[in-house]
């Protein structure tokens, strides 16, 4: 969300100032109204730096809950949010942004968050030559107006505000316009801040990493909290990066479809292949991320899913840790080689056990391990089977309990006596009597 300078009359740099160091404004004072307990409407302000409006994208697919469950009061018990964004909202022009200086003033009469996507951009950069990065409505001064920066806005409005909410790789940690090159000193709201900053409920910035965020990450925090400001639930947890601990506990790799392949020593060699994708390019072992088990919209979807490799877009060392991408990750190979040792003699045993556990119990018993099956025929375990079988069987039954009746007998293979045994048929074709 940048614009291009003014045409005409460029401002002083002296009177749009820098932002790096951030400077912020004295706080205004604190309204008079409870923080917490049972309040109708929350104002959300959303604002955007430096950004591809991605976050936007992705929080309106968001579905559990969904933006219009918070917009309407949907969510049971939730306080009813009143959106103020620069796409999304119907208002515009001064209409528009008054209610953004009001909370600047402290002359709302609700509690509100602030939600910030894109990096912020050094702004005393712009003004050297008498532009701006990203703003939005107009400031007056000495001589005129000039666009306000949205990093003075969240400067602004930051200190009273409820919680302020960092969403998406860009904003959390600086993301792709902060990587190395940098020419618009881009840098996070953690960054521009400071580790000092508290909202007044006494939160530091709660960061929702992504490129782009998962949408139903950013709604079910954004729900947490408005529980928690209505008095309902406790603060949700965060952790030491002031991710929510829930949703970014895990690495992408613990849940990922193609662990399983990865544990097997089974890796894809091309784009397109199912197996593991680490040797071709996944960070997933090493990163944390929920997209394979939230999915990207509605639990479908996600890298993984879609045949992509992780390339680490929640992290903070994003992109420049991680690139080049699509290629193997630095260790990998260590971990795929130790995988492929075990993995080799693993998955042949688990074939064995696959075929043993594949055929009914009864074809064991009355057709002598023929399978009644039109599809085709399916090889009888032959004797060198049977040994290995019959060795391996040791090993897996090694100090547990065998499935069946606690006189021994096993469920699978032994016949109650009871149970009148059939008479195998002479052929197959014949079938059972
Ligand atoms: S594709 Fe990536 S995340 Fe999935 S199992 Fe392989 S290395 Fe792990
Ligand atoms: S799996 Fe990796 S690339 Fe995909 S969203 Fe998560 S962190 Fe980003």
């Amino acid at each position: 969300m940048t614009a291009a300078p003014p045409a005409e009359a460029p401002p002083r740099q002296e009177e749009l100032g820098s932002n790096v160091p951030p400077e912020s404004p004295e706080p205004a004072p604190v309204p008079v109204r409870p923080l917490r307990g049972p309040v109708k409407v929350v104002h959300a302000f959303w604002l955007a730096g430096m950004s591809c409006d991605g976050c936007s994208i992705a929080a309106t697919g968001a579905t559990n809950p969904s933006v219009e469950d918070l917009l309407t009061g949907g969510v049971s018990g939730l306080p009813t949010v009143v959106l103020h964004h620069p796409v999304l909202s119907v208002e515009n022009g001064e209409e528009f942004i008054k209610p953004f200086q009001m909370a600047s003033d402290g002359e709302l009469d609700a509690p509100y968050v602030v939600i910030y996507e894109g990096s912020i951009a050094d702004e005393s950069l712009a003004a050297q030559t008498g532009g701006y990065w990203s703003a939005m409505g107009d400031q007056a001064i000495e001589d005129g107006e000039r666009p306000f920066p949205t990093a003075e806005r969240l400067a602004a409005m930051a200190p009273n505000a409820a919680a302020v909410i960092a969403i998406g790789t860009c904003a959390t940690w600086g993301g792709i316009p902060s990587s190395i090159g940098n020419p618009t000193g881009a840098m996070s709201i953690m960054d521009f801040l400071g580790a000092d900053y508290r909202s007044a409920l006494g939160l530091p910035v709660i960061n929702i990493p992504g490129c782009a965020p998962v949408g139903d990450n950013f709604t079910e925090t954004v729900a947490t909290i408005l529980m928690f400001l209505q008095g309902m639930g406790p603060l949700p947890e965060f952790d030491e990066l002031g991710r929510p601990a829930w949703l970014f506990g895990e690495t992408v790799h613990r849940g990922c479809t193609r662990a399983g392949y990865y544990e097997e020593g089974i890796f894809a060699e091309n784009y397109g292949d199912k197996e593991c994708l680490v040797e071709v390019g996944c960070w997933g072992p090493v990163v944390n991320c929920n997209i394979v088990s939230r999915g990207a919209q509605s639990h479908m979807g996600g890298c993984m899913a879609a045949g992509g490799v992780c390339i680490g877009c929640t992290m903070p060392g994003f992109p420049d840790k991680f690139s080049p991408f699509y290629k193997a990750p630095p260790g990998s190979s260590i971990s795929s080689t130790a995988s492929k040792s075990v993995g080799f003699g693993i998955r042949r045993l688990r074939s064995l056990s696959n075929r043993a556990l594949s055929r009914e119990p009864r074809w064991d018993r009355v057709y002598d391990g023929e399978v009644p099956s039109g599809w085709g025929k399916i090889q009888k375990p032959d004797v060198v089977d049977d040994v290995v079988h019959f060795f391996y069987e040791k090993i897996q039954f090694n100090g547990s309990r065998r499935p069946g009746r606690s006189d021994g007998r096993n469920w699978a293979t032994d016949v109650p006596e009871h149970v009148p045994r059939p008479e195998a048929p002479a052929s197959r074709a014949e079938g059972p009597k």
